[in-house]
């Protein structure tokens, strides 16, 4: 039996994209230019022609359009605690105030019912987080956006090729950031795009991601918005147009092999274990992650440390932000988002990625079972 090991997510690069970077690098061009230009429009061909823009990471883009939407000092923004750090971070760094809504249990993403609680005079913006892929109740969500005429940023950082009702998720909606980080469905090593609404945004955008510089004629140039160094490089662009061109591909062995996780475990893994599994939902996730939450009877760093014995990676997505001694210094306390502080504790990703086969399901579930007893 093969017992390499395992790592919970790993980029696969295939050699005409290494060929193309190398083409790239011996150009003579390196920083933003024809491959950013072309990766933002096949992009926006995807995303049924909205307009894209690329930039260095799915973090500034949703400070970005928090910027474009002017939302600041006094205003609050809604989001969930069990993301990676960027989302709430991103609404401290405008000035504004994160408020954070409590997961729904069984899809781990925010709760909507919690959302429309949440929302005072003082709300301008939700964020929603797809964890794993795994969109939200999109007709609900954008209901309430308009019912209090709130800006929506999805941090899609995840969600590159899920769908909702037969759309690929940033195909419609307000403004939508996906990331392009290493461990994402599809990379550019580091990077992301914000999907927009307006040509008029689309200059915002363009100005942000560059210092706020205007350009007119051979040497005119003036900055009227503090823009800062957010755009993406050739050399990105170039991974992330061989990465694109695999998307449905990566997306379909993904949805392959989350199905196989749960043919393997059985029908009665919960049952026998105390675990618990993601959604068993195969049209609209792209299965970026494949997490099941632990039974209370061990801890996540018990199960980490006893499935590295079987040489198989295990990660963590996520700890709640709110409990975080940044968000703790705002006011934050245990006990405010009970069912994100047991999710956030107990949550692990096992391996998925493109390269992972059926067998290394198989290998992990097997490890699992051992360890869950
Ligand atoms: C990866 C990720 C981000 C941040 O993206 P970067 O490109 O690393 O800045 C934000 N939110 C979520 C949910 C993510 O998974």
């Amino acid at each position: 039996m093969n017992n390499s090991f395992l790592p919970f997510s790993k980029p696969t690069i295939d050699e005409a994209t290494i060929a193309s970077v190398a083409d790239t690098l011996r150009s003579g061009w390196i920083t933003s230019g024809p491959k950013v230009i072309e990766f933002e429009k096949q992009l926006s061909a995807y995303f049924g022609g909205r307009p894209v823009r690329t930039f260095n990471s799915g973090t500034c883009t949703m400070e970005i359009a928090l910027r474009i939407a002017g939302i600041g000092a006094g205003d609050e923004v809604i989001t969930t605690p069990i993301s990676w750090m960027a989302t709430s971070n991103v609404i401290l760094e405008v000035g504004a105030t994160p408020v954070f809504a409590d997961i729904d249990p069984v899809t781990r993403n925010i709760d909507l019912d919690l959302v429309e609680a949440a929302i005072t005079p003082k709300t301008r913006a939700i964020i929603p987080v797809y964890l794993a892929g795994r969109p939200l109740d999109m007709d609900r969500l954008y209901a309430i956006a308009a019912k209090y005429k709130l800006r929506v940023i999805e941090d899609a950082a995840q969600a590159i090729g899920s769908t909702w009702r037969g759309r690929p998720i940033g195909s419609f909606g307000d403004f939508v950031s996906f990331s392009f980080q290493a461990n994402k469905n599809i990379t550019t090593s580091e990077g992301g795009c914000l999907v927009l609404n307006t040509p008029e945004e689309v200059v915002l955008a363009e100005k942000y991601r560059l210092q706020g510089v205007t350009r007119s004629g051979w040497d005119g140039i003036d900055v009227d918005v503090l823009g800062g160094k957010y755009n993406m490089t050739d050399i990105a662009a170039a991974i992330g147009l061989g990465q694109f061109s695999h998307l449905d591909d990566i997306t379909s062995h993904r949805r392959a092999l989350a199905q196989h996780y749960f043919k393997v475990l059985g029908p009665d893994f919960e049952a026998r274990t105390g675990a618990q599994l993601p959604p068993a939902e195969f049209e609209n996730t792209n299965w970026h992650l494949f997490q099941i939450v632990l039974p209370d009877t061990i801890t996540r760093a018990q199960f980490m440390e006893r499935m590295k014995a079987f040489n198989i990676g295990v990660g963590f997505h996520y700890a709640p932000i709110h409990l975080f001694t940044l968000y703790r210094e705002l006011g934050f306390k245990e006990g405010m988002f009970p069912i994100a502080e047991h999710v956030g504790r107990q949550i692990v990703s096992l391996p998925m990625y493109y390269s992972l086969t059926k067998a290394d399901v198989e290998r992990t579930c097997a490890a699992m079972l051992a360890v869950l007893g």
